[in-house]
């Protein structure tokens, strides 16, 4: 059974007859059977589009209906949870956790070859969210933000470790100390941290605090936190959005290799070699940032079949 794999509006499958248009920020030359909405980043979801796309039934889990469409404007919704299967436009879907952010989900179908789409993903044991699994597939279209071996990030203990003894520090020091994460991501990933790890309770910029409300209505455990809008008081330990210009603010993020802490809600280069072998894949296409340098390496290095969509 063939499988095409392509970009049109965002990233097109079709198989067995049917076409699927994945995480659209676009308008398609076609129109897809079913619309799939990995999670609520910008790069993923456009709601312009997805209003666009009239009568499409659109699958996405409930918590990201919540920060897409919180006026519920948008038509033919199917909302699902992790784990749950359901028959749209008469193909059967699976939904996983993805590990990423809130709601984050991977699509698994079945089309003659089985087909996993991995969203945005990460795989390891953190104080927010269950870790992505590794489902095996024979066609698998995965995330390569981070596909070049220079993103390859320690693991999460040490990085907690590292974070946690720079709060302490600066907490024994009677000096403030903000750290710049995602507004939606690492942004809540830091507020847990910082409040039941690091035992102090940080000053979250209203942003980021908006989406801890979200995390916490689907029983994120994010501890005691203060909420400020334009600058925290001095001195505070505060967690503001990596887009805000706060002076000295410690970015938090994958892209801070070597120059802040490589925090990130993304799998980094190891973890997405992990999922590549871990999934038994004939046929990988990556998609992100590194999509290029990630499929030549799995193709020289690993022997599969490997294209940057
Ligand atoms: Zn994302």
């Amino acid at each position: 059974m063939s499988v095409r794999v392509y970009r049109s509006g965002g990233i097109v499958v079709e198989a067995g007859g049917k076409r699927l248009l994945l995480d659209p920020t676009g308008i398609p030359d076609r129109k897809p059977d079913v619309v799939f909405v990995s999670h609520a980043h910008s790069d993923h979801c456009r709601p312009s589009v997805l209003r666009a796309l009239k009568g499409v039934p659109k699958v996405m889990s409930h918590a990201t209906r919540d920060l897409v469409d919180p006026r519920r404007r948008l038509d033919s919704v199917v909302a699902v949870n992790a784990g749950e299967e359901v028959e749209v436009a008469g193909l059967q879907l699976e939904v996983h956790e993805a590990g990423h952010v809130i709601g984050s989900l991977q699509l698994r179908f079945d089309a003659g070859a089985t087909v996993v789409y991995t969203g945005d993903f990460n795989l390891e044991r953190r104080v927010v969210m269950r870790p992505a699994p590794v489902l095996k597939a024979d066609v698998l279209v995965i995330d390569a933000t981070y596909g070049h071996h220079r993103y390859t990030f320690p693991p999460r203990p040490l990085l907690y470790k590292a974070i946690v003894q720079t709060v302490r520090e600066a907490v024994e020091e009677g000096r403030g100390l903000a750290l710049a994460a995602r507004t939606l991501g690492t942004g809540q990933e830091l507020t847990a941290l910082l409040s039941l790890v690091a035992k102090v309770v940080p000053f979250v910029e209203e942003k980021i605090a908006e989406k801890n409300r979200i995390y916490e209505k689907y029983g994120e455990v994010l501890g005691e936190y203060a909420v400020h809008s334009l600058r925290p008081p001095r001195g505070a330990i505060a967690v503001v959005p990596l887009s805000s210009d706060h002076p000295g603010a410690v970015p938090c993020t994958g892209w801070a290799v070597g120059r802040g802490i490589p925090l990130s809600s993304h799998a980094g280069f190891s973890d997405l070699l992990r999922y590549v072998v871990g999934s038994g894949v004939a046929t990988v296409y990556a998609f992100s940032s590194f999509a290029s340098s990630f499929a030549s390496y799995i193709s020289r290095e690993m022997g599969i079949e490997a294209y940057a969509l």
